[in-house]
């Protein structure tokens, strides 16, 4: 899905300046009577009544690790897109096993099957940014259906977790001054990424490792996505080698630090 992704990476692109030092984003340690299973136990449509569905994030134990600065230690951000599936419980087992956090920019559609999962994603330290409804093309089509592409889909984020996603990244990085004056307006930057191993399309494994390995540099943001079973088997191998390079594997918001400006596009921390 990411196969215009490279047309519009010239577009109007910002340099970000960090701020001086990440605010610790602490949340409630106090558990909710939410779920306490995390992960594919509570995924499905038929496990979540409206009950369970609390205007305060359900928080399981333990709580995310505090953010980190990255103007001060050598970070990259992992990003995963199209989901979430069921099996993106195995990209989350592989994050929390290594002390790894990653962002999840997912599809309205996919969100409102697997509220569990969201939970989950923002329980374990995570980010969930909005990837619109169900993939459309961004480039010519009107403000409203803009809109309404990433309105519905915060709706059922906010909806799962409590919390109303602020990061956006439009379905194959389309973004012209349309779809940034619209994004501006609900108050969400523009997260592409400077790291494609272009997972989507070769599907194996061993690529995908190489090719993210070989692109990623300090503050890089890197396209995944886990609906591929390649891309989930790559995952462990990529977090590992990462790590042994030295890399903390950080959240969108904590490599881009302070608060980002909405409706700017960001390819990288
Ligand atoms: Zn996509």
């Amino acid at each position: 899905m990411a196969v215009l992704a490279g047309m519009v990476l010239s577009l109007s692109v910002q340099a970000m300046v960090p701020a001086a030092t990440a605010a610790p984003s602490a949340r409630p340690t106090v558990p909710l009577p939410a779920p306490t299973t995390a992960g594919a136990a509570t995924v499905g449509p038929a496990t979540v009544s409206p009950a369970t569905v609390s205007p305060v994030p359900p928080v399981t134990s333990p709580p995310p690790p505090t953010a980190v600065d990255c103007t001060k230690v050598k970070c990259v951000a992992l990003t995963f897109d199209d989901g979430p599936v069921k099996n993106t419980s195995h990209v989350l087992d592989a994050l929390s096993a290594r002390g790894a956090r990653a962002t999840f920019f997912v599809l309205g559609i996919m969100a409102r099957k697997r509220p569990g999962l969201l939970r989950r994603m923002i329980a374990e330290g995570n980010a969930v940014g909005d990837h619109s409804w169900n993939h459309p093309l961004m480039f010519g089509s009107k403000a409203t259906k803009i809109r309404s592409q990433f309105v519905r889909t915060q709706q059922v984020i906010t909806a799962a977790t409590g919390e109303r996603p602020m990061l956006v990244r439009p379905p194959f990085g389309q973004q012209d001054k349309k779809v940034r004056k619209t994004l501006a307006k609900l108050g969400s930057p523009v997260i592409l990424w400077n790291v494609d191993p272009e997972d989507w399309k070769v599907r194996k494994a061993d690529v995908v490792i190489r090719r993210v390995l070989k692109a990623t540099k300090r503050n890089s943001i890197v396209l995944l996505h886990d609906v591929w079973p390649s891309t989930r088997a790559a995952v462990p191998a990529i977090i590992d080698k990462l790590q042994a390079k030295g890399f903390v594997l950080v959240t969108v918001p904590e490599l881009l630090g302070g608060s980002p400006t909405p409706g700017k596009v960001y390819l990288h921390g």
